[in-house]
Formats: structure tokens, C-alpha cells, sequence
């Protein structure tokens, strides 16, 4: 199988908003363990794990992610299976969802969340039916 790059347009569950801006996804985050609030953006490249964000996010450190439209959070009641802290759920524009894990450096951080990629990307083609590769 080849490894395509595969961008997800992403948007908020709560209202919609357009989340992928070109390649990165764009969100709020507060991060508790520094008391930092602020402008967060993935990879919106599937299971890719670069993350910038507008303050210091300690390696390790879980964030609290909410959409930067309606401010609305976004985590769910779902846990990492890797780490065990709180995932964050986003719709896609094509319909389907994603989750990832907010913990800074866990693999399960990645859009797309754990795994081997050929092994997320069938997975995608069979959840969505769409053939990527
Ligand atoms: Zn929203
Ligand atoms: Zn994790």
C-alpha cells in the first residue's frame, strides 16, 4: 500500500466551524499542569504528529482542547488506550469523525490517533468507505 498524504477536513462537533486551515487544524487549548491558555494547531495530516502551539506545552502535559469558534470543548469520556488521559473527538467534513489523544508526545496525539498507518488508513477506507489508496 502506498503512503499517500491524506489531509482531513475537520470541523467542530458543536457548531460546524471549519477547523483544517491548508495543513494544520486550528484549536484553544488550556493546558493545567501550566496554567496556559492559547492557540493550538495539529497536523491535519493524517497520522502525522507535528504540533505548534502559541505557548509552551511541556512534553508529557495533557491539554484541554476547545473549539476556537464557539469555545466549546471538545474532549470526550473516551481515554487513550496508550496513555490514559481524555481523547478529543472532531467531526470530519466528509462525514465520520476522529479521535486523538491530548497528551503532548503520545503517539495516540497524532491525527488519526495509534497505530500503525496502513493499518488506520484501511481501517479509514472501511469506516468511510472511501478508497484512498
Ligand atoms: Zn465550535
Ligand atoms: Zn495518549
Amino acid at each position: 500500500m502506498s503512503k499517500q498524504m491524506l489531509v482531513l477536513q475537520l470541523c467542530c462537533p458543536h457548531c460546524s466551524a471549519a477547523l483544517t486551515q491548508g495543513n494544520r487544524v486550528r484549536l484553544d487549548a488550556y493546558v493545567k499542569d501550566t496554567n496556559q491558555d492559547g492557540e493550538v494547531s495539529l497536523s491535519a495530516v493524517f497520522g502525522e504528529y507535528a504540533v505548534e502551539s502559541s505557548f509552551d506545552i511541556p512534553e508529557g502535559a495533557v491539554a484541554e482542547f476547545r473549539c476556537p469558534e464557539c469555545d466549546t470543548s471538545v474532549m470526550i469520556q473516551v481515554y487513550c488506550r496508550q496513555c490514559n488521559a481524555p481523547m478529543v473527538s472532531l467531526n470530519q467534513v466528509a462525514g465520520g469523525y476522529v479521535e486523538f489523544c491530548s497528551r503532548r508526545g503520545c503517539k495516540g496525539h497524532a491525527i488519526g490517533g495509534q497505530g500503525d498507518i496502513d493499518d488506520m488508513i484501511s481501517m479509514m477506507n472501511k469506516k468511510f468507505n472511501t478508497p484512498y489508496d
